[in-house]
């Protein structure tokens, strides 16, 4: 075998799962057409009757009015698990877009429901904004990104959602809310809603003022790093790691506020030399890839980058994935984490994607993962969108349930209403403001139905 070099290594591992260059499968089309729906990942389809491209208020409402059945809100198919699929009528909301009014005093700007997280990044940093995290990847919506408690790393941070301090929602009857902090239970309820309480056009989030960050990525033992998590995430603005599976490492990452000049650097390191190893067959035993990834994520280089923000916070995602997602308190993050790598290991799991840990700091809406006190610890699994996901899934989602998991709403898990109510203190109180506003259910498809209809 020719001489890896760790740059190639981290290219052909982690990378290679995923980072990528990107491209959007879900798009809106002329009114009503009944195009196929598909998600990102191509797990979620459907046909739908109708397909609706608002361009405004007043013509959403005249959808909720004019049709009957179903009705889902669309942002831009980014969630794994079946939010959307519908017989009935799409609402695409992509026109609702850009920053509508912002005031530089507070810090604070109103944005179309539809925007893109991506396309907010440089229109909010030309009016000197900045938001304070963005989750993996910035292609949601930000209705989408915080209906399902989209979150970032950070144990200072909350989800998307928690900055929110506005939004409209239109009820399915056709009613106009304006809610804020002052409306109390619908607050808390409406900025983590799952798509269920009515369709969001605008939402006025808290930002800061524009800001440079600097990010490093490396390798290291996991053990070294899970043993001092708190502390590192304490010390960095955020801080995460991608534990590799049949592999004693992570890929670490941290980033910081930076007032170092925009670029990027890789700290060279030696090569390694892979020739005593023979090359792993697809059949390689588990201590075989233990032994391979090991020599290889021992000797990664560094890379830095200094960049504004939002070019730094996400990532771009190739590779199309499925993934299941579940929070848990921050004290039992790591034995969790230890117990699905075990898992992987011991059951010789046949699987190339690591695992992805982050913090979250906790928060008010109802349904986010860190509702609640006390930090929580997230931990992801995926698998190729090309491969069935449930066999790998249902092996590590009881593990999850062990440590008081709550699932996230975008991402594949197996729970009902039942197990929900235990692990939401406030679920059964969002099922009643949801049966407020919508009593016909107009927006319910069959998984909403599983989630809230007790
Ligand atoms: C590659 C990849 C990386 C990801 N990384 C992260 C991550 O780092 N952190 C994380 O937490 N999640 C992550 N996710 C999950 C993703 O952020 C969520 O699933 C998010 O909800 C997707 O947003 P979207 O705009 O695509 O919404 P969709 O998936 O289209 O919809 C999500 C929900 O929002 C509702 N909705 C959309 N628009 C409206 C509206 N106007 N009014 C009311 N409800 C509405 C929908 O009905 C649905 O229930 C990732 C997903 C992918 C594919």
């Amino acid at each position: 075998m020719k001489n890896l070099s760790r740059r190639k290594f981290l290219a052909s591992s982690v990378r290679a799962a995923l980072f990528g260059a990107y491209a959007i499968n879900n798009t809106s089309t002329a009114n009503a057409q009944a195009t196929p729906w598909s998600n990102w990942s191509g797990g979620q389809t459907c046909q739908p009757a109708g397909r609706h491209d608002i361009a405004s208020e007043d013509q959403l409402i005249d959808i909720l009015k004019s049709t009957s059945g179903p009705i889902r809100p669309i942002g831009s198919g980014h969630s794994f698990s079946p939010l959307i699929p519908t017989d009935g009528h799409l609402v695409v909301i992509d026109q609702l877009s850009g920053i509508l009014d912002y005031d530089s005093s507070t810090m604070q700007a109103t944005l179309g429901a539809g925007s893109r997280l991506g396309d907010l990044g440089p229109a909010l940093a030309a009016i000197g904004q900045g938001m304070f995290n963005l989750p993996d990847i910035d292609r949601q919506t930000v209705a989408g990104a915080t209906a399902t408690g989209t979150h970032g790393t950070g144990i200072t941070f909350k989800s998307l959602a928690g900055y929110i301090t506005a939004l409209r929602l239109v009820t399915p009857r056709g009613e106009v809310l304006d809610i804020d902090v002052s409306d109390g239970d619908l607050f808390d309820a409406a900025r983590v809603n799952v798509g269920a309480l009515g369709v969001v056009t605008r939402i006025r989030l808290q930002n800061r003022e524009a800001y440079k960050l600097k990010k490093r990525e490396w390798t290291a033992p996991t053990e070294d790093i899970l043993a001092d998590f708190d502390a590192l995430a304490a010390n960095h603005r955020h801080f995460e790691i991608f534990p590799l599976v049949y592999s004693d490492y992570s890929m670490v990452l941290s980033i910081d506020e930076s007032d170092e000049p925009i670029g990027q650097t890789i700290i060279p390191a030696e090569e390694v030399t892979l020739a005593d190893l023979r090359p792993l067959g697809v059949d390689a035993s588990p201590p075989e890839k233990l032994a391979m990834n090991n020599a290889l994520a021992a000797n990664t280089e560094v890379s830095e980058a200094v960049d504004l923000s939002y070019k730094l916070l996400s990532n771009v995602r190739n590779n199309r994935f499925n993934e299941m997602e579940y929070s848990v308190p921050a004290t039992v993050g790591a034995e969790c984490v230890r117990e699905i790598l075990k898992t992987i290991y011991d059951q010789a799991i046949e699987v190339a994607f690591p695992l992805e840990y982050r913090y979250v700091s906790p928060e008010a809406p109802w349904l986010s993962m860190a509702y609640g006190d006390e930090p929580h610890a997230t931990i992801s699994i995926h698998r190729t969108a090309r491969e069935d996901y449930r066999p790998y899934f249902d092996i590590i989602e009881p593990i999850f349930w062990k440590y008081g998991g709550r699932p996230h709403w975008g991402k594949i898990h197996s729970l009902g209403q039942r197990e929900l109510s235990q692990l939401y203190p406030r679920f059964r109180d969002f099922m009643e403001i949801r049966e407020s506003l919508d009593p016909n259910g107009r927006l319910l498809n069959a998984h909403l139905k599983h989630l809230f209809i007790a």
